[in-house]
Parts: C-alpha cells; sequence; structure tokens
C-alpha cells in the first residue's frame, strides 16, 4: 500500500518576506515518495486500494506524452502489484521521451491512440472495445480526478497546518484544490493557479464542487492570469522566475504547474495581496519528472533534484 506521509516543510527567508512581514512555507509534496510524487500520491492512494479490493489485476489510464499522472500510475501500479496500461494522446509514442521510458520499465503496457480518439475516452463503446483488447481493468480517468482521488486529496492538510492563513495550489483539473478546499479551516484561504488558459476552469471546478457535495468552510479563490499562454506554454519570465527560485531557496519547481504557482505567489507579494501577519502555505505538487521531457522538447535546461 501507498501509506499516509508526513508532509517536508521548508521555510523560505527573504527580504521581500520580511519587508512585507509575512511568512511563506513551501509544502513538498514532491518528496512524499520517490516515484509516485506531488499530488498523484494522494490522487491515487485510494483508487489503488479501491482497485485490489474490487480484486482487480490491472489498471488502465489516460494521460500525455509527458504526463505526470501517467508516470505516477505506473509506479503506483508496480508498488502495489497491479497491472497497468497507459492509453497515450498521440499514435506515434517516441521511443526517446523519458516519462513513457519510465512508464514501460515500471511495466506499463503502452496504447499510443489518435487525437480524436482520445476525445471518445469516457464513452462506454469505446472503454468496451478496450476491455476487449486488455481484459478487464479499474479506470483511473484522465487526470486521475474522481471521488476517491479527492478523499486523497483532502489528507494533503492536517492539524499541523491548522496557522496557515493562506494555500496556494495549482490546477489542473482540480481534484487537488477540490480536495484541499475540503479540508481548509474557516480562517483560511486557498488560492488554486490555474495552469490553463481560459475561464472555463471555474465551472468545471463549482460543477466538481457540486458533485462532491463539497462546501468549503474556507475562502475559495481562482486565479486565472497566470497560465503564461496556456497548458504546458512557457514565457522566458517564467523560466527566469524558476531559476531564481532555484538560486534563492534551492527548490525546484516545474514548468507546467508548480513554476506557475511560485510565480503567482511572489507577484501577489509584490502587490501586497497578503496582509502583514499571513502565513502562508505554498503546496509544491510534484511534476518534476516533467523536467526532462521539457528539456527535451524546448532545449532549456531547468534546476531538477
Ligand atoms: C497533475 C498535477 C496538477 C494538477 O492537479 P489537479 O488535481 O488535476 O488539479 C498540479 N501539479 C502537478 C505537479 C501535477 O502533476
Amino acid at each position: 500500500m501507498l501509506l499516509p506521509q508526513s508532509i517536508p516543510c521548508d521555510l523560505l527567508s527573504h527580504p521581500l518576506l520580511d519587508q512585507k512581514q509575512v511568512e511563506l512555507q513551501v509544502l513538498r509534496l514532491d518528496k512524499v515518495h520517490p516515484e509516485v510524487t506531488g499530488n498523484k500520491f494522494y490522487k491515487l492512494q485510494y483508487n489503488l486500494h479501491e482497485a485490489l479490493s474490487q480484486n482487480h489485476r490491472q489498471v488502465l489510464t489516460f494521460g500525455g506524452a509527458y504526463s505526470n499522472h501517467i508516470f505516477a500510475t505506473a509506479a503506483a501500479a508496480r508498488e502495489v502489484g497491479l497491472a497497468s496500461v497507459g492509453i497515450i494522446r498521440g499514435e506515434e509514442l517516441d521511443a526517446q521521451n523519458p516519462t513513457l521510458s519510465f512508464a514501460r520499465a515500471a511495466g506499463m503496457t503502452l496504447l499510443g491512440i489518435s487525437r480524436e480518439s482520445y476525445r471518445q475516452k469516457s464513452q462506454a463503446d469505446f472503454l468496451e472495445n478496450l476491455r476487449k483488447q486488455f481484459g478487464d481493468f479499474y479506470l483511473i480517468p484522465e487526470g486521475g480526478t474522481n471521488a476517491l482521488a479527492i478523499q486523497g486529496t483532502r489528507e494533503i492538510l492536517s492539524a499541523s497546518h491548522s496557522s496557515f492563513s493562506h494555500f496556494l495550489t495549482p490546477i489542473g483539473t482540480g481534484g487537488t484544490f477540490a480536495g484541499i478546499a475540503t479540508s481548509l479551516l474557516p480562517h483560511q484561504q486557498l488560492l488554486g493557479i490555474s495552469a490553463l488558459k481560459g475561464e472555463g476552469i471555474r465551472e468545471e471546478l463549482t460543477d466538481l464542487l457540486n458533485i462532491e457535495g463539497i462546501q468549503s468552510p474556507g475562502n475559495l479563490t481562482v486565479l486565472t492570469q497566470y497560465h503564461q499562454g496556456g497548458y504546458a506554454k512557457w514565457t522566458p519570465e517564467l523560466i527566469d522566475f524558476i531559476h531564481w527560485f532555484w538560486d534563492e531557496f534551492a527548490i525546484p519547481l516545474d514548468p507546467i504547474y508548480t513554476g506557475k504557482m511560485a510565480f503567482a505567489c511572489w507577484d501577489l507579494l509584490q502587490r501586497n495581496h497578503f496582509p502583514p501577519g499571513s502565513r502562508i502555505g505554498l503546496i509544491h505538487t510534484g511534476g518534476l519528472q516533467g523536467i526532462r521531457g521539457f528539456t527535451q522538447r524546448t532545449g532549456i535546461a531547468l534546476p531538477s533534484p
């Protein structure tokens, strides 16, 4: 089993934090497991438990070719003794892709499918065909967000975090945001930093919170202005910021999620968003495995652990 971990916390020290009279800590979910890192650890733990208790032998899931979810699912399934199948968006599976190489080495069976087929991934007949091809499986949706994933992400915050006033987390599908929202205390504020371009995520989150029956005791805000061009897009400012953050604090950030969140935090800090006395927790959701693939695609080197 993947057992709950205590989360290492780094207290940052910088003149701007003194000047604004705020405290900033990073909750290092990237360190909870050597391979099943970040929020994916929490999103997968109850799903794998459920797969085992339903006597499944394998799990099947979906993702992009550089997906943190694919990487983590392959490692987690192997750890608990389940076989795994990864359905990858895009027909050509690049033999050099470090995420897919890792997944394959962890025993995951990979199938690349066209972007058109990929869009049908929630349809019953499509899943039925996959069952014919691979045998029965426990299905984990793309991005891993479902009720059991949220049950896991509720456990990110614990009593040891009760004195924080603000938390920041990146948003992809919102499963992590939803879980943290559930476990906020009334005096706490959660800022979700969307990694996607556009306002659509607000409605998706509202729907997700409604479906899961979540009414947060705390205060929720979603910010959509820090996407840096869109999902998996980047700007030179973001790249510079990630290098700067590493030089200052020796904490690596990924360019897809955590880099954008930390960038947002620093920007909000400069704009006096956080009142004096604030205790801010940055939720480092991991994603560092993606750096190798990012460097391969763009030629841009980034600090990694
Ligand atoms: C998957 C992922 C996210 C997005 O999580 P959601 O629960 O889908 O919002 C954020 N950060 C990292 C590093 C991720 O891998």
